[in-house]
């Protein structure tokens, strides 16, 4: 028996997400006294997966599986976790992950449970927590399916390091026509920036700053920590920055490693959906604003200040 994970990749590389999947995936399987088998679709240096805890990676090499296809990839999935009778498939929680889970579940018969944020209470029954109402709030959901389908939040359990050894192995699934029947298009836009999905860091400013004509502020620190830049709604409402810059419960959600929130209130709406992100650090010239509840640091001060000066800071080391 072996829990299964499934490691995304983009033009090869593995994301950063899916090495929090194999660490998970390596604590369900201690506790199972199980083995990790990973499964990765056109990925390069698939070896280095034994660094998170992966005994053996099932590597699948075709061209049909260039682009992003959920009802080929999740039938690849399925395939796998069949091949290796296992009972737990771990996932992590990007747009291509949810889009996915879904459809190997029922292709598995099995339960999903999506957002979870720990290693399983129990196994047997088995139980994990998730998060819910836009992280405010937990709850305990036992999947009681042979097959357990678990999404792991992003930023919830952390990247562990569990040096093994991983084999690595030609897998070629059986796919027909019917898994290309739906084919959704997605065009990249050349910019040399950093997304808002892939950033470690997002620099995101507010109604605080004025006007557009103040976001060079924002783009010269976020350039300088190799962020990505965002910003809350009523800023992408006036049209001072693009529409997919606006993040929050109706626009983008954010899990970042540090989201540093200059000149915005911290309105729920707006920390609904950031609030995923490690370290939350606030620049604002209200103290009593009520994002500093909310806030690991915060700077009590004039954004037009303060973020010129930590810029410069910044640019020291
Ligand atoms: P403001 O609330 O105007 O805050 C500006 C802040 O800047 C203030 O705290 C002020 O003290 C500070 N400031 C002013 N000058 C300076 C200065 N010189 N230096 C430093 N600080 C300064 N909002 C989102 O962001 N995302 C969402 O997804 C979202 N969804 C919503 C959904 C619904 C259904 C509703 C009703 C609202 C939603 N909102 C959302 C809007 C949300 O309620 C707030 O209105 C919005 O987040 C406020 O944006 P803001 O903080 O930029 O502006």
């Amino acid at each position: 028996m072996s829990v299964l994970v499934y490691i995304e990749s983009e033009n090869g590389k593995f994301k950063k997400a899916s090495y929090e999947a194999a660490s998970y995936a390596k604590g369900v399987a201690d506790q199972l006294g199980a083995s990790v088998t990973a499964v990765t679709i056109n990925a390069e240096n698939n070896e280095v997966l034994g660094t998170y805890g992966v005994s053996k990676v099932l590597q699948v090499n075709n061209d049909q599986l260039s682009k992003f296809n959920a009802d080929a990839y999740a039938d690849v999935i399925a395939q796998a976790a069949k091949n290796e009778d296992a009972k737990v498939v771990v996932l992590g929680q990007t747009a291509n992950d949810k889009y996915v889970a879904p459809i190997i579940a029922v292709n598995l018969e099995a339960g999903y449970a999506s957002n979870v944020v720990a290693l399983p209470e129990s196994t047997s029954p088995f139980t994990v927590k998730r998060n819910a109402f836009t992280n405010k709030a937990f709850n305990f959901t036992t999947i009681s399916s042979d097959v357990k389908i678990v999404g792991v939040a992003k930023n919830a359990y952390g990247v562990k390091e569990n040096e093994t050894s991983a084999a690595v192995e030609d897998f070629s699934p059986s796919l027909d026509a019917s898994d290309f029947s739906v084919n959704v298009e997605s065009v990249d836009k050349a910019t040399d920036k950093v997304t808002i999905a892939d950033a470690e860091i997002v620099v995101s400013g507010g109604r605080g700053l004025k006007g557009p004509e103040n976001w060079d502020m924002i783009e010269n620190l976020a350039e300088t920590l190799g962020a990505a830049t965002a910003c809350s709604k009523p800023v992408s409402d006036m049209g001072w920055r693009p529409h997919s810059e606006h993040v929050g419960q109706t626009g983008k959600p954010v899990a970042a490693n540090l989201y540093i929130a200059v000149g915005i209130s911290g309105a729920i709406q707006h920390l609904a959906g950031i609030n995923a992100s490690k370290y939350k650090v606030v620049i604002n010239n209200d103290p009593e604003a009520p994002f500093f509840k909310a806030a690991d640091y915060g700077i009590v001060g004039d954004a037009f200040e303060v973020v010129p000066q930590l810029n410069e800071k910044l640019k020291e080391f």
